[in-house]
């Protein structure tokens, strides 16, 4: 949904128009101007001309329907995904991509090894929510609300600030769609100037940052973009960003088998973590190409000793490995 080409479409009409449409767009879910009937009618053809509100998505679902998939084809063709993670407890989350692709190339991750075609707009952004809310709220009676948003889809936010921070302003929106900024998180690979601009928005939203080794060697390995944004850049970074917010960081840790999840790399991070508002999530690796999920006594360990250490620590356990629904894995398969 564009709003800009909405509000220039309805330029002519009077105000409450524009209230009408983003009622019918954010609030009621529709996705034709044609069942709006409280517009005129020639009104309702003109904004589908113009202002289309279809958008071509294809959604899997894991067989459990705990984790729903969708992937979106843009006007150029390109394919990006979104999951939605159905809790128990009736909280539904939506991972956004951010970039069709993303130019990191981390080794582990199916998008980073598919390459970098371009960024998402605002726009292209919140369709992503939109297409997923609209599933929700037509397939399921009861707790069909998203109730979190997280950037962790395709792509890296920071390298597509201003068109990211413009779709959280939008979900944030009481006007628009209203989603508390305590339940939007952003995750980067640690690119350090995103982190700063972050901190001097004055929002609170959540900033999650992935780490996923303890040390430099074995990060730039995983991770290219060290050799830029080592660790101690980050934490620095990150250090800042609490000072000035007063905020929690999450540090997501991939436990990767026989990679940099020994109880020598337990004993490394907690060295590096043991700080306040410093939370650590480790997450169950989804098999893409050459690692292998740790196993869960080495998890369990690796958490105990991160624990003893005296690090606030959870851990995820990982959503839809049926349906491929890790970072990247399908779409970047059909846009090869
Ligand atoms: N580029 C950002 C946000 C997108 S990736 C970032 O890297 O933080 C979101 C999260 O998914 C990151 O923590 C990333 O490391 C993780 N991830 C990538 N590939 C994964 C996989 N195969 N299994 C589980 N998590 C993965
Ligand atoms: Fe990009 Fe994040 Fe994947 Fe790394 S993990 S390649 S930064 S999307």
């Amino acid at each position: 949904m564009d709003i800009k080409l909405l509000k220039t479409t309805l330029k002519n009409e009077p105000n409450f128009r524009f209230k009408q449409t983003q009622k019918a767009v954010f609030t009621d879910l529709i996705d034709d101007w044609s069942k709006v009937t409280s517009l005129p009618i020639n009104l309702r053809e003109k904004l589908n001309k113009e202002v289309p509100l279809f958008i071509n998505g294809e959604i899997y679902k894991s067989k459990d329907e705990k984790t729903i998939k969708a992937l979106i084809e843009l006007k150029d063709g390109l394919k990006i995904e979104a999951v939605l993670m159905r809790h128990k407890n009736g909280r539904n989350t939506a991972c956004l991509s951010s970039q069709v692709g993303c130019p990191l190339g981390c080794g582990f991750c199916a998008t980073g090894m598919a390459g970098f075609k371009r960024n998402l707009t605002a726009a292209e952004i919140v369709n992503q929510y939109l297409f997923l809310a609209r599933f929700l709220k037509n397939s399921f009676k009861e707790k069909n609300k998203i109730t979190n948003v997280v950037y962790m889809g395709m792509g890296e936010p920071f390298l597509n600030y201003e068109n990211v921070m413009s779709s959280v302003k939008i979900l944030n929106d009481k006007e628009l769609i209203g989603l508390g900024a305590r339940h939007i998180s952003i995750s980067t690979a640690g690119i350090t100037e995103g982190i700063k601009k972050l901190a001097n928005e004055n929002m609170q939203i959540n900033l999650a940052v992935s780490l996923h080794a303890p040390t430099d060697k074995l990060r730039s390995v995983l991770m290219p973009i060290n050799k830029r944004y080592s660790i101690e850049k980050v934490l620095d970074a990150v250090e800042r960003y609490i000072e000035k917010t007063g905020r929690r960081v999450m540090f997501e840790y991939l436990m990767i088998k026989d990679v940099n999840d020994s109880p020598k790399d337990a004993k490394k991070l907690a060295t590096l973590m043991k700080r306040p508002l410093f939370l650590v999530n480790l997450i169950s690796y989804n098999p893409t190409n050459k690692f292998e999920p740790s196993l869960s006594p080495s998890v369990k360990r690796f958490k105990d000793i991160l624990e003893k250490e005296g690090v606030a620590v959870t851990q995820r356990h990982s959503f839809g490995r049926d349906i491929k629904a890790a970072c990247g894995q399908l779409a970047g398969k059909k846009n090869k």
